[in-house]
């Protein structure tokens, strides 16, 4: 059992102190993590002649090991740093956490001082390998007395029970390790085999290398390599970036669509909007605006064909907004977006209340795309037929459950050639058309021989409507066109009904 005494505690402090390493790292080398310089404690640990050493002067210079991440000065200026940061993004969340990068150099210097450690001290070999497994971790030690002080510099609590949502990264360099420890790497390559040699050659200064150098390096090939004195430093560590962030947030609700010339989502081509507007932007940008997000992405329950509309319920989507600099949702602002986006489009229109999802929400909006039952109204025409050998259409009314074998449309082919289909027609409402319908739908006369009726169609998710009713050129089969013996086209399709209990 190796208990570390007094003595010995004080000489590896001396040890370090005389190296360069500041209050904190020296405190840290000795398995403590108090969050502030209790200096009582640390002269009763370590009782020796120079603990009355103005810290002051320590503050000057970087310490050896963590190159001024645990000094007060460097600590300073990155917490405003990142205030300022914060500052700049206006971001409404309450919590925060931290997380921290620093210099990939910071293990190799803990290293090479343990390397040294026995030699320059007398103590035993078994002594510091005991002191190595109470070494405590520079970021550890930083956010035990960094956290508070950023938390009023930013007024933000940190979450430190369970990760906030709200991220802020900051990044540490220091522009000296190259040089410093250039040749230390160079030499360890030299000795390395060559594949690695070529492998690794642009980036020697890496974590995974130090990693790799520090499980093939003895102390002793590490002290004949690189003296002690080598890892001193001019130069602090700098606040290379400081990156803030959001997680998704979720808004949930249902549409419909009006329009029979509105694509789903925008289309670009090569980089050029192609419409003016789709679905997509409709619903989605007033809310990202709102909220304040970097960007978004639609999700939905299926989609609509450009030439198709959704009437009635309307169908379930959701909006992700990536990066939000505001969540603090309200009902009110919730409401308000909903009046907003309806009185700004007669395209589109939000049928229910906007709501925040959760993540399990989310997983129901994509079993939704596979909800059994889809319902559809069709206008339909029957070409050529004169007014005395008109087809029966309540025949259609009769059939129950009709399986279908659909070939992959032509008008998709391109996009998707699958092998055919079976699909589910469960019930059929047919009646002829009404004036007023057809009205609304085509702005000429219709041709005398033109006989129009309207379907109302519930279906097996995933069937083709239109070439159910047109056939598609014997690809789908059998077809309305079988079941009335006539030729029947399509001439308007709306999505009716989608089974999901949503939001
Ligand atoms: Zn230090």
């Amino acid at each position: 059992m190796n208990i570390i005494s007094t003595k010995e505690e004080e000489t590896v402090l001396r040890f370090l102190k005389s190296h360069g390493c500041c209050l904190r790292c020296r405190l840290r080398f000795m398995g403590c993590r108090t969050t502030q310089c209790n200096f009582s404690e640390f002269a009763a640990r370590a009782d020796h002649t120079d603990v009355s050493d103005n810290i002051s002067s320590e503050q000057e210079t970087p310490c050896v090991v963590c190159l001024g991440i645990l000094q007060d000065k460097i600590q300073e200026t990155v917490i405003a740093k990142i205030a300022d940061k914060v500052e700049q993004n206006d971001y409404d969340c309450g919590t925060f956490t931290c997380a921290l990068t620093i210099p990939v150099s910071i293990r190799l210097r803990e290293h090479i001082l343990y390397a040294y450690m026995s030699k320059e001290t007398n103590i035993d070999e078994s002594i510091v390998s005991v002191l190595r497994t109470k070494l405590q971790n520079v970021k550890d030690v930083w956010k035990l007395f960094t956290i508070p002080k950023l938390e009023q510099a930013i007024r933000k609590r940190a979450d430190l029970s369970m990760p906030s949502p709200f991220l802020v990264e900051v990044f540490l360099e220091h522009d000296d390790d190259k040089t410093i420890f250039n040749e230390l790497m160079d030499k360890h390559k030299g000795c390395s085999n060559k594949q690695r040699r070529s492998k690794h050659n642009d980036n020697k200064f890496s974590r995974k290398n130090i990693e790799t150098l520090l499980s093939e390096m003895t102390d002793e090939q590490l002290r004949q390599r690189f003296a002690l004195s080598q890892i001193a430093s001019r130069t602090f560590v700098r606040v290379d970036t400081v990156l803030c962030s959001h997680s998704s947030i979720f808004i949930g609700g249902r549409y419909n669509k009006l329009s029979r010339e509105l694509s789903q989502t925008p289309w670009f081509v090569n980089g050029e909007k192609k419409v003016e507007t789709s679905v997509q932007d409709l619903l989605c940008n007033p809310i990202a605006e709102a909220v304040k997000a970097e960007s978004i992405k639609f999700l939905s329950s299926g989609r609509e064909d450009v030439d198709v509309r959704n009437v009635y319920d309307g169908r379930p989507f959701a909006a992700e907004l990536l990066n939000p600099r505001m969540t603090n949702i309200t009902g009110e602002l919730l409401t308000c977006l909903a009046t907003t986006i309806n009185q700004s489009t007669k395209q589109v229109k939000i049928t229910s209340g906007l709501k925040i999802l959760s993540k399990f929400d989310l997983k129901k909006l994509k079993e939704g795309e596979n909800v059994k039952t889809k319902f559809y109204r069709a206008l339909c025409v029957c070409r050529g037929v004169s007014s005395d050998s008109l087809p029966r259409l309540e025949n259609l009314n009769k059939l129950k459950d009709v399986k279908i074998v659909q070939r992959t449309p032509v008008r998709v082919l391109h996009r998707r050639p699958l092998s055919p289909r079976t699909r589910v027609v469960y019930e059929m409402r047919a009646r002829w058309a009404k004036r007023h319908e057809l009205e609304e739908l085509l702005h000429t006369a219709a041709e005398s021989a033109d006989t129009f009726f309207v379907l109302d169609v519930k279906t097996q998710a995933g069937t083709y409507v239109k070439e159910f009713v047109h056939g598609d050129f014997g690809r789908t089969k059998p077809s309305l066109r079988n079941f009335l013996n006539t030729e029947v086209d399509i001439i308007a399709l709306d999505v009716t009904g989608i089974n999901l209990k949503w939001p």
